[in-house]
């Protein structure tokens, strides 16, 4: 039987919450998910990644950052290696259309940046998207597909792979804490795409087992519309992740998609 692709819903916690708090928040949204069929990831600022991790141990959530440097060491006061978080993430969100707006990073820097997860186990969710003068002006894909392949050239220059075990977030930046979300086909379309070109790439799992999420303002009034394409494989969630109730109803029904893959997938094989 052909594996459905997983489906993951990962929180972007961004800037909020303190070391005090996060525990409880995140015990809290771990309560209020239990669903087995689920990939749950918290990514909580830095300082938080330990009582975080504490919160969540047993509870199968596992815990992200929401960055790595791109170097592995160095003078870089007040950075974060990927090295730094063994012990303390699993997952980390690279290139997220706030960091490449805020601290300029580019698809070359994702790139390093990727290849430092690699080195140290961390799996990657790895942000693409255009802006909203990109989708109106019909440009929405090839800024991705550029996105993607100078992310690749870079890779190729430095010699390195794709990870096995990479995922994709396509994230419209005109969606991100906007309140405006895509429409649910043209999120699919850019996930072919995503997919495609990954795919020419020749990277082992970039084809059809690559998990594409959307983001971009989910909640749980919104998610379904995301959940309902089968190119999307569940979201990357910034404001909402932070509502115990919103993810409760986001992961309830990440649930019944899992579910009904699941089922197709038995039925195909029969
Ligand atoms: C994000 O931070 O990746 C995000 C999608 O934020 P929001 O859900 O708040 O739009």
């Amino acid at each position: 039987m052909t594996e459905p692709r997983q489906v993951i819903i990962a929180g972007n916690w961004k800037m909020n919450s303190t070391p005090g708090g996060a525990g409880q928040l995140a015990a809290d949204i771990a309560a209020a998910t239990r669903v087995d069929s689920v990939s749950r990831v918290i990514c909580p600022p830095y300082v938080c990644l330990a009582p975080v991790g504490a919160a969540l141990g047993g509870t199968g959530v596992a815990v992200g950052a929401q960055n790595v440097h791109s170097e592995s060491a160095g003078a870089f006061t007040g950075e974060v290696s990927a090295a730094m978080l063994v012990g303390l993430a699993t997952w980390s969100i690279i290139g997220h259309s706030e960091r490449r707006r805020d601290q300029g990073e580019t698809d070359e820097l994702v790139a390093r940046k990727l290849v430092r997860c690699t080195e140290n186990g961390l799996r990657a969710i790895m942000c693409v998207g255009e802006q909203l003068a990109e989708r109106r002006s019909g440009k929405a894909e090839a800024t991705v597909r550029g996105q993607l392949e100078r992310m690749l050239a870079e890779l190729s220059r430095l010699g390195a792979a794709l990870p096995v075990d990479l995922v994709i977030a396509y994230e419209p930046v005109w969606a991100i804490g906007t309140g405006l979300t895509a429409r649910g086909a043209d999120a699919a379309a850019m996930a072919q795409l995503i997919r495609a070109v990954l795919g020419d790439a020749g990277a082992a799992n970039a084809g059809a087992d690559l998990p594409v999420l959307y983001g971009g303002s989910v909640t749980s009034a919104t998610i379904d519309e995301f959940l309902a394409e089968p190119d999307i494989d569940g979201a990357l969630v910034g404001g909402a992740s932070l509502k115990v109730d919103e993810m409760a109803g986001i992961v309830a029904r990440a649930g019944l998609t899992a579910a009904a893959r699941a089922k197709s997938a038995g039925a195909a094989a029969r």
